[in-house]
């Protein structure tokens, strides 16, 4: 955590001015142990602030949560935050960068397994309460709809059994995590049954989706179409791209595909991350 050039205490002390709560969270977080009276020093310097008490980290632990995550994991969170430590502490600094192309590192999902778990225990998982903004907002399919694409409303047609929008019903089921297999005519809108639970789980977590298609010009034409809405978080691979294009899209992927490999400590199936890097139609 130490400074080591002007560049990074500059940007430190950046933190501290634009976000004092960050700081005050990570002094507190960080130095539970006695051990850590390094760190502590460090922080007092930057903060000109002897470490919080537990109440005051508490309430700045709680304004931090607010509107980026669910208000009753964020409860929980923050009720059990002297457990997390370290963990809490990478959680917050991803938090506080996420929506836009960054990746939690790998050896911090290594080393503290936990913030990973955090991540998705805070975002991922929707509670009941209708008073949260972040679950009623943010695992809402229309809204969600909304959000990336600017449509008011899923395709009318086909319905389901139950007459709601085909199109909703998968997206709905996806989001939730469920296993789905959907069959649609052409031209009904299959491309956004995956893309929205894929962007929207991405900007929540930070997860990797794989979309395997058999056509080439189709993962061209999706992607084009993602960048045109300013969605920069989406790349094609196949057989037609340059090594330099390849290049690039593979370690983009290989990232993030590190990443979800191991926040799940081996979970995922060794097969997944294949299917990254040798898939000939990988969106
Ligand atoms: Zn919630």
């Amino acid at each position: 955590m130490k400074p080591d050039s002007d560049g990074e205490e500059r940007d430190v002390l950046e933190i501290q001015r634009t976000s004092p709560d960050l700081m005050c969270a990570w002094h507190w977080l960080t130095t539970a142990e006695t051990r850590a009276a390094g760190v502590n020093s460090l922080f007092t310097t930057l903060r000109q602030s002897v470490r919080p008490i537990d109440s005051d980290a508490r309430a700045a632990l709680g304004r931090l949560l607010r509107d980026r995550a669910c208000i009753t994991r964020g409860r929980e969170v923050v009720r059990n935050a002297h457990q997390y430590g370290w963990s809490l502490a990478y959680t917050l600094a991803w938090l506080s960068v996420s929506g836009g192309n960054s990746v939690m590192p790998p050896w911090v999902r290594h080393q503290f397994p936990q913030a990973g778990e955090l991540v998705r225990n805070l975002r991922d998982v929707p509670c009941a309460d209708p008073a949260c903004g972040w679950c009623r907002e943010r695992h809402d399919a229309a809204r969600e709809l909304k959000r990336w694409f600017g449509f008011a409303e899923f395709r009318p047609e086909p319905l389901d059994e139950y007459g709601q929008p085909m199109q909703q019903a998968i997206v709905e089921a996806a989001m939730r995590g469920r296993h789905s297999l959907a069959i649609l005519p052409t031209g009904t809108g299959k491309s956004l049954c995956y893309q929205i639970p894929a962007l929207s789980r991405y900007d929540k977590t930070g997860a990797l989706t794989v979309v395997i298609s058999p056509l080439v010009a189709l993962m061209s034409d999706q992607v084009t179409g993602l960048e045109a809405r300013g969605i920069t978080c989406a790349a094609a691979l196949n057989g037609l791209l340059s090594m330099p294009e390849r290049s690039d899209v593979l370690d983009r992927v290989r990232l993030l595909a590190e990443a979800a490999r191991r926040s799940r400590r081996g979970s995922v199936p060794r097969g997944a991350a294949r299917a990254a890097g040798d898939a000939r139609g990988a969106v």
